[in-house]
Order: C-alpha cells, then structure tokens, then sequence
C-alpha cells in the first residue's frame, strides 16, 4: 500500500478526501465508529466554512448566531465607538450586528466528512487501532499493527498493513507522532472543557447568541457558550500561552460547573498548541496533520480549520507526489516546508492577537487602578 490514513477527524477526513481518485493505493482507519463525539467548542472559522461550502455541507447542521465578545474593559466603549467598529456594545460586550458566527456539532461534523469520503470510495476501516509502528531500515515501507474492536469494544482480531507513507491524523494523543520520533519532544497541551445543554422548548434560535467571556484580567483564558443546533454548548479554554499559570483538571471541572450549572456532563480534553518552535522533523514517510501536528491556535483554541488545512495539504502533496513518481524523501520534506510557511503565517497572527487582547487588558488595568485609587481617595480620612 502506499498511503495510510490514520484517524478520520476533519484532518484525516480531508486527507482522503484530496487523495480520492488519485489513483494512488490508499486506506484510512480510525479506532471508532461513526457518528462518534469529539470534545469540542464545535466553533469554525472563515476558512473552514469556506471549505465546508465548498463540499456542499447540508446547512441544517450549521448554526448561524450573533457573536459577542465579552471583557470587563469594554465598559470604557460608548455605543457610538462601538458601532464605529461595526458592533453593538451590550453592557460590558460587543456584539456582531450580523448573526456571522457559525457552529456545528462536532458528532455532525465529522460523521459527514466520513460520509463525503464513503461517497468519494475512499477505503475505510472502523475501530481499528493503530498500537505499533516500525520499520526495518529507512528503505522500507512502515509496518503498522493494531487491533481491531467491533462497535461494542470486543476485539474481534489484529491488523498488519505495510504502507510507504503513514498520514498522522490521530489527534492530541497521536501515536504515529509518539511513535515515529526518537526523541518525544515536549509539546506544550492546553486544557478545556465542554458542556452541552438543550434549548429550553420556549427559546427562539433566531436570536440566538454565542458569547466569548474574557473573564479572567491579565489572562486570555475564556469561557464560551455558543449557540448550537438545538442548544448551547458551554466550556472554558485555559490558555497555555506565556506566563499564565496552569489549571488542573479538576479545578477546571469546577469553574466550568459555575460558568454552566446545568445540560450534560462535562468533559475535559487536551489541546496541542502551535508554538514558536518549529516542528522537529519526522522520518521519511511520516506526515503529521492537525492536532497530531500541534498546530492549534494558542488563544482561541481554533484547530477545526488548521486539521481540514493540513489534512488536504498532506492529500494533495501525496496525489502530485506519487503521480509523478517523487520518492518518499522528496514528499515527506515538500509536505513539512509548506505546512512550516503556513505555521508561520499563523504564529504571526497569534502575536498580532496577543498584542492587541495584551493592549486592551492594560487599558483595563490602568482603568481599574484608576477607580481604586479615586475610591481610596475618596474614602480616607480628610488630614
Ligand atoms: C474543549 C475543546 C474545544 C475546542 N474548540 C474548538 C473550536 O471551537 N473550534 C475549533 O476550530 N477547534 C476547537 N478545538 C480544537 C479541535 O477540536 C481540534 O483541533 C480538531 O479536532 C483536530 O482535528 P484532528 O482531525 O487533528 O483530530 P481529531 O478530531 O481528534 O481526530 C482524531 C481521530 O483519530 C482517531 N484516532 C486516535 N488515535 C487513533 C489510533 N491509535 N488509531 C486509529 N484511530 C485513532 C480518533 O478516533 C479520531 O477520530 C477544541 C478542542 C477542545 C479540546
């Protein structure tokens, strides 16, 4: 075989995807079954509504809301500033005057990426899981093991496949990135949660809202509740990012309690976040995708659109790559450099941003010590 998908997220998905009909021997697997639930904010971006369009996504399973930013320094804005900039200013939040932000539940999501793939003949296998990785020297194709399980978790038998090139799309805890480097290179993990809860029978979701919280000063973190189909979706990003301490599972599962008291139970889950270090090479004829490649924005915790980016990228390198007749070498470093300009290009943004939420923050603290010291002035004695 020549190609080897491992994991059918957005990432692994739109690697086969861009490898249908290529003529190039391919087949990916994913240890579950789909539909399967994926922790998530279930947030997309432009870029990966762009790409949904662009295969036709059924709009019922996407919903449209107002968006709102919340953060204490916005109580400095009056509502003629805040329209200036094209929103609305709702106590200490700026809304968006057009219902621009999209969601789709993750379990819809990617459910029907694999049923674009199933249409596409894009072979597949489920609940096969991958356990092992090696090879005998550089010159040989990868040898890949595992198990496989039937949607009730009984094993049912082992699985051998020798691929030339294995796509790593096996998300946060990756075993084809553990696998395939000597070195297990620390990578940074942010945390979050994530709580659903339906819509009560009376809400109207025309006017529905999804609010980013930035509750926490001097701190990117956030809580969110977005407006889904047929609810909300609730939860609280950490940020990994500079000298923001950490939080612990279980201090999060608490604070998400109070930011979403009620719907179902709340799950935590780790994000793989894009650092300034580039990514150390992988061996020949491994490519890592998405969040197998930590390619998560370290603020906003967006990674929907950067696994679908660099899972089609991976796609489209192999189709050119084997039909011209490249060697593994040449496709593995053509993949890395172009996913390394693009990582690039998104730190930069993420300095952009930080710069931007870091200024409004000081705004806020210098506003706060101000009215502190008016109090205290205020109410000290009189000499
Ligand atoms: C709480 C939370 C909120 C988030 N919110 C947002 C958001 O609002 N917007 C956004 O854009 N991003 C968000 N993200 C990030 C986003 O969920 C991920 O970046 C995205 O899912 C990455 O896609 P992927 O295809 O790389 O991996 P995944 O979606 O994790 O898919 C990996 C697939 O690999 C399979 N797999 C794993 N191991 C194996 C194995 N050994 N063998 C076979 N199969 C295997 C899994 O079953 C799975 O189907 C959030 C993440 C979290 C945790």
């Amino acid at each position: 075989m020549q190609v080897l998908i491992v994991g059918l997220g957005p990432a692994g998905s739109a690697c086969a995807l861009a490898l249908a009909k290529s003529g190039v021997d391919v087949l990916a697997v994913d240890r579950a079954y789909f539909p399967r639930d994926k922790i998530c904010g279930d947030a997309l971006t432009g870029e990966a509504l762009a790409y949904l369009t662009r295969h036709n996504v059924p709009s019922r399973i996407i919903q449209r809301s107002f968006g709102e930013i919340r953060k204490p320094c916005f109580q400095e804005l009056t509502p003629t500033l805040a329209e200036a900039g094209g929103q609305r200013l709702i106590g200490m939040g700026l809304r968006s005057q057009n219902a621009s932000f999209h969601t789709i539940r993750r379990i819809d999501l990617d459910n029907w990426l694999v049923e674009c793939c199933a249409k596409a003949d894009c072979p597949m296998e489920f609940g096969w899981q991958v356990q092992s990785l090696h090879r005998v020297s550089s010159s040989d194709p990868w040898t890949v093991q595992g198990t496989i399980r039937s949607q009730n978790g009984e094993l049912q038998g082992q699985f051998q496949i020798n691929a030339e090139v294995v796509v790593g799309c096996d998300g946060v805890s990756s075993v084809i990135q553990h696998l395939s480097r000597d070195q297990r290179s620390a990578r940074p993990i942010a945390l979050a949660s994530r709580r659903y809860c339906k819509n009560d029978e009376h809400q109207v979701e025309d006017e529905a809202i999804s609010l980013m919280d930035h509750q926490w000063a001097l701190n990117p973190s956030y809580a969110w509740q977005f407006s889904v189909t047929g609810g909300t979706n609730a939860g609280i990003y950490w940020c990994h990012h500079r000298n923001i301490p950490r939080i612990s599972g279980r201090d999060l599962l608490a604070l998400t309690q109070q930011h979403a008291p009620r719907g179902d139970a709340i799950k935590t889950w780790g994000i793989p976040v894009l650092t300034e270090e580039p990514l150390a090479h992988a061996p020949s004829g491994i490519l890592l995708t998405g969040d197998a490649a930590s390619l998560v924005d370290p603020l906003i915790g967006h990674g929907i659109d950067r696994a679908i980016y660099s899972g089609e990228l991976a796609g489209q390198i192999l189709a050119q790559g084997f039909q011209t007749g490249s060697n593994v070498e040449t496709i593995t470093r053509t993949y890395e450099s172009k996913l390394e300009i693009r990582r690039r290009g998104w730190q930069q943004h993420i300095q952009q941003l930080e710069n931007a939420l870091q200024g409004m923050d000081n705004t806020a603290d210098q506003l706060s010590k101000a009215l502190l010291r008016a109090v205290w002035t205020r109410s000290s004695p009189k000499p």
